[in-house]
């Protein structure tokens, strides 16, 4: 049956999973058998505690042994139809009843020794167990001790995930502890188990401390593994030349400064000096400039652009959308054409035919696109991305790919993200850090609230008072712009449109519209002639509207603090009082009071840290939406463990990749898939 499958196997390989299921877990970045095994359980139900019948009382969470004595399809007259059944041992009956599940009918054996795992519950006077999962007895998968609950995916269910992880871990285990990659001598160091047994106790725990011991594996060498690549990377550049020396770079500088209708705040100006500072050396920057929201990274990225456009090379700038992307063309075009510089545009719409008219740019600015297309290298002096843990490594080299290696262009890349300590040290030890650490002057703190749901038809009718333009966004609902998102986006638009605000102009704006229209509809919020965008949180990033001053955000709660504070950060750009409403779609507690820091807080280091105490590790910078790093199972916060993994990855190289084959492969095959989309 599993003759020939791998851990490089394609998914389809594997038995039971066709192209259907392929393309789900492909949503999840799950192509190989690799990558299903890494699949990891968010948390465990704990179905350990064995009991009998008679003993069981209600609020257990328990497994049975015993025998299906009955079970009837009924159909209530209201049409909706339910599964009832009879569980006995040796000890009494116990009902049980199953919803939405009538295939169960079929496939439940009457009169065999099957182990039942479920919640015990009142129903009048008896107990009822509610959807039990039962299997036969024997090797227990789904019943029985901790069983894996893996996150959820439409289509995915745990139970498939559970089923198909087992049999792939039967299947190959030979394969797969001969293929462990970390060395001998560091699993006896830290007692780690082997990876055959760390991936058996990760998704089919014997008991607590056995998913933790596997657990504090995967955590070591998930930081491992961003250590190495970071050191792995820093080598690479330590042995790039630049030929692209810059003298002066202050005094050439200077008349674009002075031709700003502004002064650049302190830390600007000191990131710039920074910045002009690697311009002279031997080898070529490689810089992360950080600002938090509406900082002002831009004018300091094309302060750079003209720079280096005067000692006569070009520039690339990359931006994560094609929004973004046209906004700093126009924000370049005011600021640098003026100087006689150049500057264009390529982004997915723009037509290749006119590209090839068109002289060589002094700056092209564009979105992915820029991968895709030949941007002519010969005198490239400067590359720039833009938010980039929107991009994957991969795609930050490939836009370098092509470049005279002789003269290797400078590296600029910007993020809004606050980077903890911690993290700067595991992911980004191989750039400079460049700090933006104040806003620009005259800006009104926004003032932000939790508006509960009985006050929304009030704050609705504040917002047709309001003289600012307000955007309102739709809540996130599944990890990428699906079909689900939009319409949900579509269907707000038209019920506020006809029954809330029908004597105002409403746009629209999410991503699957066509670049012309999503173009058309930001130049007219742009311009004044709309009140109000309803978006969904494609507008999350860098959009630049300063009359706009009202922010809604709906669903707030499925939202990360960073993810609600760059939202909001696309109002309180002017010089009016600006205002961010969050509504949640839940009354829990917890979810309210972790979205009322959002009222205390208006700076993004500080959010950041209450991101940390809110979520659970690796969530915080969990996905490509909430940030930018797919850890599963390491806390970014264990100081220790970073500080352990940091100095093993050190030894490591210094002993040299060539010994260790398997693990420098493996470091390989994880970069190439951290790549984000979006
Ligand atoms: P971000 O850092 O989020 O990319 P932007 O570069 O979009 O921020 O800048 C936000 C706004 O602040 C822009 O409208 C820009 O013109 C303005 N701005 C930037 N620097 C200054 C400054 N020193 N003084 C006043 N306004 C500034
Ligand atoms: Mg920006």
């Amino acid at each position: 049956m599993s003759e020939g499958l791998t851990l490089n196997s394609p998914l389809t390989a594997v038995p039971g999973i066709g192209a259907y299921y392929a393309k789900l877990l492909g949503r999840l970045e799950i192509k190989t058998v690799e990558n299903l095994l890494y699949h990891f359980p968010s948390r465990y139900q704990d179905f350990s505690v064995r009991k009998k019948v008679a003993e069981l009382v209600v609020g257990d969470t328990i497994t049975l042994s015993g025998q299906l004595l009955k079970l009837d399809a009924v159909r209530t007259r209201y049409g909706r139809s339910f599964l009832k059944g009879i569980f006995r041992d040796e000890t009494g009956l116990l009902n049980l009843l199953w919803f939405n599940q009538p295939y169960l009918k079929t496939s439940l054996p009457l009169l065999q020794e099957l182990i039942l795992s479920g919640a015990v519950e009142a129903d009048n006077n008896r107990l009822v167990i509610i959807n039990p999962v039962i299997e036969a007895s024997g090797d227990l998968t789904h019943t029985g001790g901790l069983i894996a609950v893996y996150p959820e995916t439409k289509g995915l269910s745990s139970k498939w995930l559970r089923s198909k992880i087992k049999l792939l871990i039967n299947a190959i285990k030979t394969e797969i502890k001969d293929g462990d990659y970390l060395p001998e001598a560091l699993l006896e160091k830290f007692r780690f188990s082997g990876l055959d047994d760390a991936l058996s106790n990760i998704h089919f725990p014997k008991d607590v401390s056995g998913a933790q011991t596997a657990r504090n594996r995967f955590a070591f060498e998930e930081l491992l593994f961003l250590h190495l690549a970071t050191l792995i990377r820093k080598k690479e550049w330590d042995g790039k030349k630049t030929g692209i020396k810059i003298t002066d770079p202050l005094k050439k500088v200077q008349p674009f400064l002075d031709g700003l209708p502004f002064k650049l705040t302190a830390t600007q100006d000191s990131s710039l000096r920074e910045i002009l500072a690697d311009f002279g050396k031997e080898k070529p920057m490689n810089r992360l400039l950080q600002g938090d929201v509406g900082s002002g990274k831009t004018v300091v990225a094309l302060a750079a652009v003209y720079t280096l456009h005067q000692a006569r090379y070009s520039s690339i700038y990359m931006a994560p959308t094609e929004i973004l992307a046209k906004q700093h063309f126009a924000t370049a075009q005011k600021l640098l054409s003026p100087f006689g510089i150049n500057v264009r545009l390529i982004t997915g719409s723009s037509g290749k035919e006119i590209e090839k008219d068109l002289p060589q740019a002094d700056l092209t600015i564009g979105t992915h696109a820029l991968l895709f297309r030949p941007v002519p290298k010969g005198k490239l002096g400067l590359v720039i991305i833009d938010e980039q843990h929107r991009f994957g490594v991969e795609q930050r080299s490939k836009l370098l790919e092509g470049t005279d290696p002789a003269r290797f262009p400078h590296l600029l890349t910007m993020t809004a993200t606050p980077i903890p300590r911690t993290l700067s040290l595991t992911l980004y030890g191989d750039l400079d850090l460049s700090v933006i650490s104040e806003l620009p002057p005259n800006r009104i703190p926004i003032k932000t609230w939790v508006v509960p749901p009985e006050k929304r038809e009030a704050a609705y009718e504040w917002i047709k008072k309001q003289t600012g333009q307000t955007f309102i966004v739709c809540p996130f609902i599944e990890e990428s712009e699906t079909l689900t998102t939009v319409k949900a986006a579509v269907s707000e638009f038209n019920y506020l449109k006809q029954n809330i605000f029908p004597g105002a102009r409403l746009g629209l704006l999410h991503g699957r519209m066509k670049s012309g229209e999503k173009e058309a509809v930001m130049k007219e919020f742009r311009e004044k002639k709309l009140d109000i965008l309803v978006a969904t949180p494609v507008v999350e990033v860098g959009i630049d509207i300063p009359e706009a001053t009202v922010m809604v955000i709906e669903g707030a709660n499925h939202f990360g603090l960073a993810s609600l504070h760059q939202l909001r950060g696309r109002v309180g750009r002017g010089n009016q009082q600006s205002y961010c409403l969050l509504f949640a779609d839940t009354k829990e507690s917890g979810s309210i009071t972790r979205l009322k820091t959002m009222e205390k807080f208006n700076n993004g280091r500080e959010l950041a840290e209450e991101d940390l105490k809110w979520r659970g590790p690796g969530q915080i910078f969990g996905t490509s939406q909430h940030g930018f790093l797919n850890l599963k199972t390491a806390d970014i916060t264990d100081y220790q463990l970073i500080k352990i993994t940091g100095e093993t990855a050190q030894e490591l190289i210094n002993q040299g990749p060539d010994n260790f084959p398997r693990l420098f492969q493996k470091v390989g095959r994880n970069t190439s898939q951290s790549v984000n989309p979006n």
